[in-house]
């Protein structure tokens, strides 16, 4: 038998998971394939469990406008499909979401999940790193915030403590005018990638005055050279052409992939290089 906890609200929720370390749920779709058994039976889950799928604290969106245009703070219970009815949910979270699993799983799936979860290879969490995203976690010291490529440190860890819940994930006002998502897998639905390059950058005046570029699956973590953008900012467009040889040779070194059941270690380096360049030579302007 496994504690199956269902608070009343945020407040008690960390009450129990400082208490018992209990595991959270959200949709459960990574947890419960982690910890499946044979088919008609229970999942193997041997923690005691905390649902948060249902609070109130963590199931609103919220647009905090400034200046350059309203950002998003989203709850970590908000879901793929509510994400995807929303209307300022920048548009490369849109396409990431649009080609993970399929329907019925975003209707319970949560981007808190997909980054909790850490996997190189999570789709969602990949446009968030294009986004500068940040998570807020809350625990009995009070909340943090911090950049997403702080808070994921290898294949399946974070800095979330065992008396920490993540409560929401704030984005930066989305000023891109180019988004270019690319997920290669053996098919559309319910395929996890092989390998993701999530790309958005805004062209002013064939300017480049912002960019973002993370690439999933090719390393322990998210790939994202916040270095590399910056020689790319502020450069135009046919400059940028010209200093692609050397930011591939400089991508190169953080590409790392492994050969594993979906892909090629050898195959992932190859097409995430040549992502990176169809990005930058053919979709800037
Ligand atoms: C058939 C299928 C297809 C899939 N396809 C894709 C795909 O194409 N791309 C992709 O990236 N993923 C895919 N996934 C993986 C999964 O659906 C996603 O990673 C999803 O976003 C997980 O969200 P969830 O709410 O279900 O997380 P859960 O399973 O509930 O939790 C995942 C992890 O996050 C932790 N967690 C959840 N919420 C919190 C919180 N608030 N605070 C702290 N920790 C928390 C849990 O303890 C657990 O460790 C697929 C899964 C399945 C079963």
């Amino acid at each position: 038998m496994v504690d199956f906890h269902r608070p009343r609200d945020l407040s008690e929720a960390l009450q129990i998971r400082a208490a018992t370390a209990a595991v959270p749920l959200a949709g459960g779709t990574d947890l419960l394939v982690r910890y499946r058994n044979w088919a008609g039976t229970l999942p193997r889950i041997d923690r005691p469990v905390l649902y948060v799928g249902h609070l109130a604290e963590l199931r609103s969106v919220d647009v905090a406008g400034n200046g350059s245009g309203p950002g998003m703070i989203i709850g970590a219970a908000v879901t793929y499909s509510e994400l995807l009815e929303h209307p300022t949910t920048p548009q490369l979270l849109r396409d990431s979401i649009i080609e993970l699993a399929a329907p019925g799983l975003r209707n319970v799936a949560t981007l808190a999940g997909n980054i909790c979860n850490a996997s190189p290879a999570a789709d969602a969490a990949c446009a968030l790193y294009a986004l500068n995203a940040e998570v807020e976690l809350a625990g009995p010291g009070g909340r943090r915030r911090i950049p997403i490529a702080e808070f994921i440190t290898g294949p399946g860890t974070t800095v979330l403590k065992a008396d920490e819940l993540l409560t929401a994930v704030h984005l930066p006002p989305d000023r891109s005018t180019v988004q270019y998502y690319r997920k290669v897998g053996t098919r559309h639905a319910n395929a996890l990638s092989k390998l993701s390059l999530c790309a958005c950058a805004r062209v002013a005046d064939r300017r480049v005055t912002q960019i973002g570029i993370a690439v999933g699956a090719v390393a322990p973590t998210i790939v994202k050279a916040p270095r590399i953008e910056q020689q790319l900012q502020g450069a135009g467009i046919e400059q940028v052409v010209s200093q692609i040889p050397d930011a591939l040779r400089q991508y190169g070194q953080l590409i790392r992939p492994i050969d594993d059941q979906r892909s090629t270690a050898d195959y992932r380096r190859h097409v995430a290089l040549a992502l990176i360049e169809q990005f930058l030579a053919r979709e800037l302007r």
